[in-house]
Order: C-alpha cells, then structure tokens, then sequence
C-alpha cells in the first residue's frame, strides 16, 4: 500500500535565525490550510506551544478542519542540549498546553530532529504514541519504521527545501524514493517570501508562491502514483496493521 503524510512543522520563522518572528504562522500557514482543503487532504501540524499561546485560533482552525494536531516543544528548544530534567518539564507543559485543543494529541516531532533516545519514555508517559524525529537522510540512516519504548516512530523521508526545487528536477527526486511509507514535511515560513531574509540560501529559496504552487503539484504527484495521503497516526496505525501480518 503507498501511503504518503504531508507534515508541517509549525514555529517562528527559520529558527534559530529569525528570533520571534511569526509571519510564517500568520500569512503562511492560512495559505497552506487554504490548499490542504481545496485538495481535500488531511495533514499533520506539529506545533510548538508557543505558537498555540499566540495564535490560538489558528491551533483551533487546525483541529475543526480534521487535520491531526502534534507536538513541536515548546518553543522549539534544541532537546538535545538541555538537562533531561529541565526537557521533561518542558515537554509536560507543552503537552498540556496542546491538549487544550484537543484530546487526541499523540504524535511528536523534535525542533531539528533531534530527539535524545533518552526521552523515549519520557513521550511514552506524556501518551504519545508515535515519534518522527528520525529522518531517511539522516544519521542513523534508519530506513524503516519501528516500534522503541512502546512508540512508533516513523522517519522523515527528505529534508523540507527539496520540496521547493524546481518541479522538474523534484519529480525525478519522488520517482526514486523509496515506495510504500512516504513523509514528506515543511514548514509554515516556506509559503511566505523569506528572499529578503538573512538566512541561509536553502531557506529563501522558492519560497512563497513558488512553494505553494509546488506543495499542490505534490499532491497531484503523490495522487497521480496512487498514494493515500493520511496522517502520521493513521500511517502508525498502517505500520503497526502491517506488523503484525
Ligand atoms: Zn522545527
């Protein structure tokens, strides 16, 4: 079976370089609902709790449109540089803070991917269910889903700037990809024009239009070669099915 998630990890802008900028989440991330409901597709926000303090109606707007609302931290803190205590507190009061909007808060993505194997039972005790802090081309290079510390986690499949290269030259990325489980994430502040932004030239690059018009080419693609866009616990629960076959 194909099945293809499209994520977005919803945050200030290009982190840690923009400092509490927020136009991403204002004028990007409306874009980007706008698409998701014309095509009918259901996606999976992975939020930091910051942004649901700020623009709770937004957070809100996510949820009554059926997409699945995940965890981001809380301010898009490296985990990996904190003391486990000061993370696992963290992480409770951006849980909780979540869960105001709604119940069904159980999936997670660490800010940068990086996610301390440590902290596994921390997310299994705070009830989340499934992880996508590993990536396809990242170190371990763990290709596979798997199950660790009762959560499934499941890797990112390419970086979010591959899916603002011109659509010629991305198609040909997509149509050598691995089959099956596809993840595919981005990020609110793409959809918004960041060329006059002093970040690093693969986060202004194709950014605004340009990526919107190519977030929907995406999902004709993924359509076109017969994937069933899902969110990441419904591609748990996919995963976990086909486990136990
Ligand atoms: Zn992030």
């Amino acid at each position: 079976m194909r099945i293809a998630v499209l994520s977005f990890d919803v945050e200030q802008d290009c982190p840690p370089y923009l400092g509490e900028s927020y136009r991403g989440v204002e004028e990007g991330l409306p874009y980007i609902l706008d698409i998701l409901s014309q095509e009918r597709v259901r996606a999976t926000f992975f939020s930091t709790a910051r942004v649901a303090e700020r623009y709770p109606q937004l957070i809100r707007r996510i949820v009554d449109e059926g997409h699945e609302l995940g965890c981001h931290s809380y301010a898009h803190e490296r985990l990996d540089k904190l003391p486990g205590s000061t993370v696992a507190s963290l992480l409770e009061k951006a849980t909780a803070k979540l869960r105001r909007f709604t119940d069904q808060l159980t999936s997670f993505r660490a800010p940068n991917l990086k996610l301390p194997q440590s902290l596994l039972p921390v997310l299994h005790k705070l009830g989340y269910q499934v992880d996508s802090s590993i990536a396809l081309y990242k170190p371990p290079f763990r290709a596979m889903p798997r199950v660790e510390y009762g959560i499934v986690r499941l890797p990112v499949t390419v970086t979010s700037s591959m899916l603002r290269l011109p659509w010629r030259i991305q198609k040909r990325i997509h149509d050598v990809l691995p089959r099956g489980l596809r993840i595919y994430f981005a990020h609110p502040w793409e959809y918004i024009d960041m060329s006059w932004a002093r970040v690093r030239v693969d986060c202004r690059y194709n950014t605004g239009e340009a990526a919107l018009e190519l977030l929907r080419k995406l999902i004709g693609y993924l359509r076109g070669k017969g994937y069933t866009l899902v969110t990441i616990s419904e591609a748990a629960q996919h995963v976990e099915a086909s486990r136990q076959d």
